[in-house]
């Protein structure tokens, strides 16, 4: 086993500077996870990606289960040589994507049975198959399947779908074991999320109980999905505190650039978005100085790099004039362009992160980025 987690430092706000090992490699943490969905982020080479700094990327078990399939991914040496990514890879167990994308779901204990949004057949879903799909893929960090409800919920079916969530993660933790007892080292790890809704009740309860089901790692699930950032943070702190402080923690689908410090700032070491990657698609460029609105009349004759201060090597030869006429003649590089120095931007905003919980600057460096993005672009 290659898999360790330590945290080397933890601020005064409760933010965790750590370093977490994989057999692929270490990864820096707080670290921000670009979104792979079909085993490749939209837009961009993998080259691109480690020219970028990328550690870790996110696959959708869902998507790839669907197609090209698992066994066919197995079959041709697991989804790093597939996608031909030699760093980490994290996915998620599905279970997101079934309840938000596919048709005709019915949720049993058994699992949730649902059909396919590309040719409408019908698949089962449980806790073991989607370990299972993980297994074969061979992804770094596997999810186990939990219950996703729309928020806000009423309590009794918070409450159903946390006692769910917990008998699903019993039932993925048992699988995943049995099969490291018969094959050896799986080179994996598997991770628990927290779910609850939006009652800091709930929150504690689902963390307590996976807590006692040991993971090597928790994620907090179903958060950021419409309700205040105020609500997210106070449920993110109300798992996070009951978390093992050795033990690495994710939030899942975050976030927003002025709202990653505040997660951090809750004790959250690893987070995911397909914010940047979908934003860039859709002309919008995250910069030191707010978003900017490529499309704009006003960058017509803007003759200045995407972002004055970004590092990238976008940003070192493309002007915003170039890339608004990119994108106004629909070609396909506006996207490449856009959505490398979104990714660069992320990676970097999260480098300084890092950086300010070294100095005990957080809560500053913070403030800052969120008075930027207030004031939106010079
Ligand atoms: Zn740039």
């Amino acid at each position: 086993m290659n898999f360790s987690f330590e945290v080397l430092k933890t601020d005064a706000t409760g933010a965790r500077l750590g370093r977490l090992r994989t057999p692929r490699g270490e990864i820096k943490t707080p670290v921000f996870m670009p979104v792979g969905t079909q085993a490749t982020v939209k837009s961009l080479r993998n080259e691109a990606l480690e020219e970028l700094g990328a550690q870790i990327i996110l696959g959708n078990t869902y998507h790839l289960y669907l197609r090209p399939g698992h066994e066919l991914i197995g079959k041709l040496g697991g989804l790093h040589k597939f996608m031909s990514w030699e760093r980490a890879i994290l996915t998620d167990s599905g279970g997101y994507q079934v309840f938000s994308l596919s048709e005709l779901r019915k949720i049993t204990d058994e699992g949730v049975r649902f059909r396919s949004h590309l040719d409408g057949a019908e698949h089962l879903l449980t806790p073991e198959k989607a370990a299972e799909i993980q297994l074969a893929l061979g992804s770094d960090i596997a999810m186990v399947l939990d219950e996703c409800i729309a928020t806000p919920a009423p309590r009794e079916i918070a409450e159903a779908a946390l006692k769910r969530t917990t008998a699903w993660a019993k039932r993925a933790r048992a699988f995943f074991l049995q099969c490291a007892s018969r094959n050896g080292d799986l080179r994996q790890w598997q991770f628990g999320i927290v779910q609850g809704a939006t009652f800091p009740d709930l929150r504690r309860e689902s963390a307590q109980q996976l807590v006692e089901i040991d993971f090597p790692g928790y994620a907090v699930g179903g958060l950021a999905v419409g309700e205040p950032h105020g609500v997210t943070c106070e449920m993110t702190a109300e798992a996070a505190r009951l978390l093992p402080e050795g033990k690495p923690r994710y939030l899942m689908g975050v976030g927003r650039p002025e709202q990653i410090a505040d997660y951090v700032a809750r004790g959250i070491d690893m987070m995911d978005c397909v914010l940047p990657t979908r934003a860039a698609r859709h002309a919008c460029i995250y910069t030191s100085e707010g978003k900017v609105l490529i499309k704009n009349a006003r960058y017509a004759q803007d003759q200045r790099p995407l972002d004055p201060a970004c590092s990238c090597s976008v940003c070192a030869r493309y002007t915003r004039a170039y890339l608004r006429h990119l994108f106004a003649a629909g070609e396909l590089t506006a996207a490449i362009l856009a959505t490398h120095h979104n990714i660069h931007f992320y990676l970097d905003l999260l480098r300084q992160i890092r950086e300010a919980i070294e100095f005990g600057n957080l809560a500053k460096f913070s403030s800052e980025v969120q008075a930027r993005y207030a004031a939106g672009p010079a």
